[in-house]
């Protein structure tokens, strides 16, 4: 089987650093808070354009710190795309406060900011008081902060950019890192900038906002040890952690433009046969996904059954909106419905990407989809 995401090609190419790093932290002892947090920490900021980044211990936890800061509390409302990963939406009620469910574009995946209306006005029905927006960096791709922010602002509310999956990109040329008022991210494994076991980050310019997440991440610390100004977590990320982002950031922008360079291949061989991915005019993606929309009536289970029978694994990120999951089902909805939503939720498909996929590699793909497609439309004619 081919494998969906590879990280064998690219540890060969760091291997010795990693080990001499590894060797260093062992040699040293400090797990918790060596040196290598800091070091990590000024290079992910001055990547992300940032002033301030806090690492942590995961990219649920990096969203945590980031609503312990705003100072969410229990009852307000916060609203996020129902087109995401379990985390962005989960975050809220973990703290005792609501998630109001938007739409998406049906285009970019992503947040559509001509929805924030019909989300905010469900959010405040529902007798919550709406407080902010999360934005979700869907498959690589920035949501349009342009249009968010100024909505945001115009209702006095704050913005999380939920880049787990878009840490890398850009928009307009601005970082992410740097389009909202706070941003988040995993460095999850299977993530565009992954680590070796959990890892996350939040990103600020606010000096504040900075100090109640450093705080927060070892259970609300003051300035002197065992005395605390909050209550916090735990929540680090350790030092053999930032060992592995270490090397990989040295090969992070190379490899952002080898997943561009997979991206454009992919869509010379199979924009015919299905709707590939389509970038704003504005963006550039971190492609952490390769999803693709089938053609509609397109029976997905077959196609992807035939997909393996050819060696080729796919995904479907995700096959259940969260508004429709049983946790999350008495959280306040859209007026609009979220009909895009759920078309989309019928129809995506995530297929093999990583940067070191070759091209003869994505012949086969493009081959097996062609016969995949024909053989679940042609069920669906029949079926
Ligand atoms: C992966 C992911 C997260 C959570 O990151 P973890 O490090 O797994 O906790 C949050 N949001 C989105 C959109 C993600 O894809």
């Amino acid at each position: 089987m081919i494998p969906l995401i590879d990280l064998g090609a690219q540890q060969a190419r760091i291997r010795n650093k990693i080990d001499a790093g590894i060797s260093r932290v062992l040699d040293h002892g400090m797990y918790i808070m060596g040196p290598e947090i800091s070091a990590i920490e000024d290079r992910l900021a001055k990547a992300a354009g940032a002033k301030h980044c806090i690492s942590c211990s995961s990219g649920t936890d990096a969203l945590i710190l980031a609503l312990l800061a705003k100072g969410l509390r229990p009852g307000d409302g916060v609203i996020v795309p129902s087109f995401t990963f379990a985390a962005s939406a989960e975050v809220m009620p973990v703290l005792g406060a609501i998630p109001v469910f938007a739409e998406v574009d049906a285009v970019t995946f992503n947040l559509d900011p001509a929805g924030l209306p019909a989300a905010l006005s469900a959010g405040r029905a529902s007798g919550a008081r709406i407080v902010g927006i999360i934005g979700v960096g869907l498959f690589g791709q920035p949501a349009d902060y342009d249009a968010i922010n100024p909505f945001a602002a115009a209702e006095g509310l704050w913005v999380i950019d939920d880049a787990a999956q878009s840490f890398g990109a850009s928009w307009n040329g601005a970082k992410v890192g740097a389009l909202a008022s706070m941003t988040c991210t995993s460095f999850f494994p299977a993530k565009p900038l992954g680590c070796y076991g959990d890892g996350g980050a939040v990103f600020t310019d606010d000096d504040d906002e900075a100090e109640i997440m450093r705080s927060c991440r070892i259970h609300g610390m003051g300035k002197t040890r065992y005395e605390y100004d909050r209550i916090g977590m735990t929540a680090r990320l350790d030092a053999m952690q930032a060992v592995i982002l270490d090397a990989k950031l040295d090969i992070f922008e190379e490899e952002l433009t080898m997943r561009q360079q997979v991206a454009n291949q992919y869509a010379d061989r199979l924009a015919h046969l299905a709707e590939v991915p389509q970038l704003a005019s504005q963006a550039t993606s971190s492609w952490a996904q390769y999803t693709i929309k089938l053609p509609a009536g397109c029976d997905r289970a077959i196609v992807m059954k035939t997909l393996a029978d050819h060696d080729v694994p796919s995904a479907i990120y995700y096959p259940v909106p969260m508004h429709r999951q049983s946790p999350y089902s008495s959280y306040p909805v859209s007026a609009d419905g979220l009909q895009i939503t759920a078309t989309l939720c019928g129809q995506v498909l995530a297929l093999p990407m990583h940067p070191y996929l070759e091209a003869a590699t994505q012949d086969h793909i493009a081959g097996a989809l062609a016969t995949a497609i024909a053989a679940g439309s042609a069920s669906a004619a029949t079926g």
